[in-house]
């Protein structure tokens, strides 16, 4: 073959390669683009199957969370909030549809946590679920209900002015302008069969396909089902009469059967009798054997208590560690019997692996002690707690009402608040204050040598017999005004007890050298005030004492603290205990100034007269010391 032969060759063969390759690229174009075709289709599936996947792991989610037995509220919510993030929506709400005397109106029942309802709270001030909500018939809500049919808006702003039509327009306006939202979905709720509400979601979608609201359909379903389990589950508890760990009475059987009680008690002028009952130390109990053997030990007692009762007696665990045990047509004299009897069975009783245990006892009875029941109750629990205080394992009975005077109150308030650790004293010093309180009930003079040595703590400079002449001060000037017996009382123990607060004063500022600053200075001033209701806050009966301490620093011209209140809103007691207060400070040795004479204190006051107390104060007050003093 010739040289050009070779060439023509060559060249024929490159263009057969070139033809191939060519036809070849015409295929794999085709191939490449199917592909890429199936990719998206395959994509597209793929988003749709997760999501799909996502709303059945919600489902599962909110079927998991009914089987916990957790309360309505927090199962709601909980569904609300797993709504959120990942299927597109950005707020969900449950909302209550109800009635009262003002006609029909709805609440939020559960929403969900998210940034959208911070930013509509933070706008309109009231949150939205503290709101009563309108519920128009002509709106989408009632619209929903009524139809028994998901009904979808863009409309934010009718639907907000819908349920809140008080709002002004600006804030409409600013509620709505920058929301996420671009439909709002609502679905009606019902269980058995009446209508219970309606289900909102805010969806970041404009269209609400067929499948989207099947799934919110069924996921509207298992609200319904949540909420009527709750229902039932109410129902049931409401209905049960005995508590599960002891069988025993509950609470609610016991107040019925109090009632009846009462009843019977009146028709028949017949007494009863409550005992009451608690397990000592068993918080130890839990601590060195396990909450199991606590568990045991609270047994052992409604066993006791069981054996101990006659076919009529209710006994009931009143919850914890608490009992009672209702003794129909028994007095005093049978019931601290059977008390005693109780007390014995149980220190006899030996357990496995915990060994002995007690319990404090109180008795009380009706039309003996009182023939106010809510008053028999609380003379049970102070018996009780008095055997706790007079070391437990006792019975003690209660004290008929009338006869606890001011100063037995104001002993036994100084051993609560010593024996319930309320304050930081040493317990050497704690223990030695007790013993003489327990002494005092025959002695006033104890009562105020006790709150002489408790303001010695906290003041070094205090001196024996002021917290005598201050009550006796007190009460003189209470009695040139028209005050009751009672308040005067109440005053007494005030004067006790209006500076217990010191005794916390915290040690940084008590402590700090140099100036206050203005905050410093306002929270030494309050702190006391502060403390001193957390240490009484928890003695139940005397609750009227405590806002007349509360109240010891405000001046009549609404300068003073913690209220800043004025003139006929201060308790009077609380402005005599001010400027029964203030005669002794000046009158007494301070570490920056000599002691004034009664004369230069009075003319101190005088200055004040108007301001900082009543005139009429001011004078009765000069009056008296002038008198005491001629
Ligand atoms: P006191 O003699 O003063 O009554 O001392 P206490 O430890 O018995 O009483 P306190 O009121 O200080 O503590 C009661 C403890 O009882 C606290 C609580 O954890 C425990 N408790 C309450 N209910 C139960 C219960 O059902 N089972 C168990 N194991 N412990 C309980
Ligand atoms: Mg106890």
């Amino acid at each position: 073959m010739g040289f050009f032969d070779k060439i023509k060759e060559f060249s024929l063969k490159v263009t057969e390669v070139e033809n191939s390759i060519y036809g070849g690229k015409t295929d794999y174009l085709e191939i490449y683009e199917r592909n890429l075709q199936l990719e998206k289709e395959i994509e597209q599936r793929t988003k749709e199957l997760n999501l799909a996947n996502k709303r059945i792991l919600t489902l599962q989610h909110i079927l998991d969370m009914m089987n916990s037995a957790k309360p309505l509220q927090s199962v709601l919510e909980n569904i609300v909030n797993s709504l959120q993030g990942e299927l597109g929506y950005l707020h969900s709400n449950i909302v209550r549809v109800t009635s009262d005397e003002k006609g029909e109106y709805m609440y939020v029942l559960a929403q969900s946590k998210d940034l959208a309802i911070q930013r509509v709270n933070s706008i309109i001030h009231d949150p939205m679920q503290t709101r009563r909500l309108a519920y128009a018939p002509d709106s989408f809500y009632a619209e929903a209900i009524n139809e028994k049919k998901i009904v979808q808006t863009k409309n934010f702003e009718k639907a907000l002015k819908f349920i809140l039509p008080e709002l002004d327009e600006e804030t409409v306006q600013e509620t709505i302008r920058e929301k996420q939202s671009k439909s709002l979905i609502i679905i009606p709720l019902y269980t058995r069969n009446k209508p219970f509400g309606i289900f909102c979601v805010f969806s970041s979608r404009e269209d609400l396909t067929e499948t989207e609201a099947d799934f919110l359909t069924t996921y509207a379903q298992q609200i319904e089902v949540a909420i009527t389990i709750a229902d039932l589950f109410e129902t049931v508890k409401a209905q049960a009469v005995t508590d599960s760990l002891t069988g025993l009475y509950n609470r609610r059987y016991f107040e019925e059967s109090l009632a009846r009680e009462v009843m019977r008690a009146q028709r028949q002028n017949q007494p009863f009798s409550i005992i009451g009952l608690d397990l000592d130390f068993l918080k130890k109990i839990n601590d060195v054997h396990g909450h199991a053997y606590g568990d045991l030990a609270i047994k052992t007692i409604a066993n006791i208590l069981k054996k101990n009762a006659r076919s009529i007696d209710i006994a009931a665990r009143m919850g914890g560690e608490e009992f009672n045990l209702l003794l129909p047509g028994i007095d005093s004299k049978g019931a601290m019997i059977a008390a005693e009897r109780i007390r014995k069975a149980i220190e006899t009783e030996e357990i496995e692996t915990i060994g002995h245990i007690t319990a404090s006892i109180g008795v009380a009875t009706y039309l003996e002690h009182s023939d106010n029941i809510e008053e028999v109750m609380e003379l049970t629990d102070q018996a009780m707690y008095l055997s706790k205080r007079n070391g437990r394992n006792q019975v003690t009975l209660a004290k008929p009402i009338t006869e606890t005077s001011w100063q037995e109150i104001a002993v036994n308030t100084f051993l609560d608040i010593l024996s319930k650790h309320n304050v930081p004293i040493d317990s050497t010093l704690s223990d030695e204050i007790c013993e003489k309180l327990k002494n005092a009930n025959q002695t006033k003079d104890i009562l105020y040598s006790v709150a002489d040595m408790i303001n010695s703590i906290y003041n070094p400079l205090h001196s024996e017999g002021v917290m005598k002449s201050k009550v006796l001060l007190a009460v003189s000037l209470a009695k040139r005004f028209d005050l009751s017996k009672e308040e005067i009382d109440n005053l007494r123990i005030a004067t006790l007890l209006y500076d217990i607060g010191n005794l916390m004063l915290p040690q940084s500022i008590l402590l700090k050298r140099g100036p206050l600053t203005d905050v410093e200075h306002i929270k030494m001033q309050e702190h006391p005030l502060i403390a001193a209701r957390e240490i009484l806050k928890p003695i139940s009966y005397i609750q009227d004492v405590i806002p007349i301490i509360e109240h010891h620093h405000e001046n009549w011209d609404g300068t003073g603290y913690p209220g800043k209140i004025a003139k006929e809103e201060i308790p009077m007691t609380s402005q005599i205990i001010l400027i029964v207060d203030a005669y002794f400070a000046l009158t007494e040795q301070r570490s920056y100034r000599a002691k004034l004479s009664p004369k230069e204190a009075l003319e101190i006051i005088k200055q004040d007269a108007g301001k900082k107390w009543n005139k009429a104060l001011v004078e009765e007050f000069v009056s008296l010391i002038d008198h005491d003093l001629n």
